[in-house]
């Protein structure tokens, strides 16, 4: 639907924007942007296309912070497979193998999976640009799914590879020249649905003059920088490495930093006075060997974190199962500290809304869009999402940031408008090519699981040189 009007009619708005509130009413959108919220806003008849929202929920869509979207295509590959296990496979076997067909199909059945979920605003960490045209086939992917992104341009997977073999560092630099083309041939502007990031290697995996290299660029070029950091034992150059970002003056609030589990509050504080935001990936971080996400102690040091899946290898795609996770990891730490002392816990840690801020808002404050998306705000950008209420899993909803977080799923998502075009109608995808990208992804998926020597079920043996991590 793309009428120039659309109104969104009686629905229990969760606004996530304190001036605006929450509320049974009405949103005006009007050439893809929030015109108006109100409890019953008057319009002349026939001069828009209404939706009765009457049994929904409206909030607006979620953002991701932190997906690899690409590896949508290996999806469940790594599900028992702990961190180490998942980069001896994807750096060493299967990412070499990957092909420019496999970066678009994987891409688009990430970004279809995240608008059927709910997910509108995804940065997209994709770090297998090993050609140009493995990045021509990935934009061209993102650029056509309808989804608004960050595309996070990775480096070549060899790059990855070198992080497994002595000295465990990456000391390639980043491949400026192709950098440069991509922001001119395809983000030339930053007005498009899909603008460019740098996804780098960062300090934990690289030299320091290549952090800084990387850095120079992205700000150079006006890009949010997103790295991995501080998760498992990973650096072979000693810790701290946000306090060595800090005395080389690299720390910046146009820097996201993913995982973080290993730091310090120290480096917390730094971070917080630097303006750096932190992705945190609950489930595969819990699951997989990264760490606990480090959700209160970045609340303690000022830090409200923004929320990512990570990778679909091993985990699902949705926000719900990311937000539970967020809030009952955080609760049942600080649960189990207060038992062990004796003391039954009374008051829980975090909130339902918490969590739901750290999907939306934070996750815009994030990647510098939180005047375009993350709240439903007149003026902003209609990216909004609408939960069935009568669903079985949903009635009655009491509290509606209860429901969204506690018992919606992607099976209540009955609406997803991205800049007001819905991609999701009457719990239905509008895809047009979806069912083709699902079909040549199982077509080729085979070819590539072969080539690597890669088998599902099949458990990788240890890295390389573990007591060296
Ligand atoms: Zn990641």
């Amino acid at each position: 639907m793309t009428a120039a009007r659309t109104l969104l009619r009686g629905g229990r708005i969760v606004s996530m924007d304190p001036t605006v509130g929450d509320l049974i009413g009405d949103v005006l959108i009007e050439n893809g942007t929030i015109a108006a919220i109100g409890p019953d806003l008057a319009i002349a008849e026939g001069s828009a296309d209404i939706v009765d929202a009457s049994r929904h929920i409206v909030l607006p869509g979620f953002i991701d912070s932190h997906r690899h979207l690409f590896q949508a295509l290996m999806r469940g590959l790594a599900a028992d497979w702990s961190l180490f296990q998942y980069f001896t496979t994807m750096f060493g076997m299967l990412g070499p193998h990957m092909t420019p067909e496999h970066m678009s199909l994987g891409t688009a059945l990430g970004a279809y999976d995240s608008l059927d979920s709910g997910v509108t605003t995804v940065f997209d960490y994709s770090h297998n640009q090993s050609s140009p045209e493995h990045t021509d086939e990935a934009v061209r992917a993102l650029q056509a799914s309808g989804i608004r992104a960050v595309f996070g341009y990775g480096g070549a997977m060899s790059e990855q590879l070198e992080i497994l073999s002595p000295p465990f560092t990456s000391t390639t630099p980043s491949n400026e020249a192709e950098i440069r083309r991509v922001r001119s041939r395809y983000f030339s502007s930053d007005s498009g649905l899909v603008t460019m990031g740098l996804a780098v290697r960062g300090p934990d995996s690289s030299p320091l003059d290549v952090v800084r290299a990387d850095f120079a660029l992205g700000r150079e070029l006006g890009l949010r920088i997103n790295t991995h950091i501080g998760m498992a034992v990973l650096d072979p150059q000693g810790r701290p490495n946000v306090t060595r970002l800090h005395r080389a003056g690299l720390l910046g609030d146009d820097l996201i930093f993913g995982h973080c589990n290993l730091l310090t509050d120290e480096e917390f504080r730094l971070m917080a006075d630097a303006g750096v935001s932190v992705s945190v990936t609950p489930e595969d971080e819990s699951a997989m060997g990264h760490g606990w996400p480090p959700i209160t102690q970045l609340l303690k040091a000022g830090i409200r974190p923004n929320i990512g899946i990570d990778t679909c290898m091993a985990v699902g795609g949705d926000p719900f199962t990311a937000m539970r996770f967020a809030l009952a990891v955080p609760r049942g730490l600080a649960n189990q500290q207060s038992l062990e002392n004796g003391a039954n816990p009374w008051q829980l840690e975090l909130s339902a809304r918490d969590v739901l801020e750290f999907a939306t808002i934070e996750g815009a404050r994030a990647l510098g869009m939180e005047d375009v998306t993350g709240s439903l705000t007149p003026g902003k950008q209609a990216d909004i999402v609408m939960i069935r209420t009568d669903h079985i899993s949903m009635t009655p909803v009491l509290d509606p940031v209860a429901s969204i977080v506690h018992h919606a799923s992607r099976q209540t998502v009955d609406t997803v408008f991205v800049a007001g075009r819905a991609v999701k109608r009457g719990g239905a995808l509008i895809a047009a090519d979806a069912a083709g990208i699902s079909r040549r992804a199982v077509d080729t998926v085979g070819e590539l699981l072969e080539a690597a020597g890669v088998t599902p079920g099949w458990a990788p043996p240890p890295p390389p040189h573990p007591g060296d991590h």
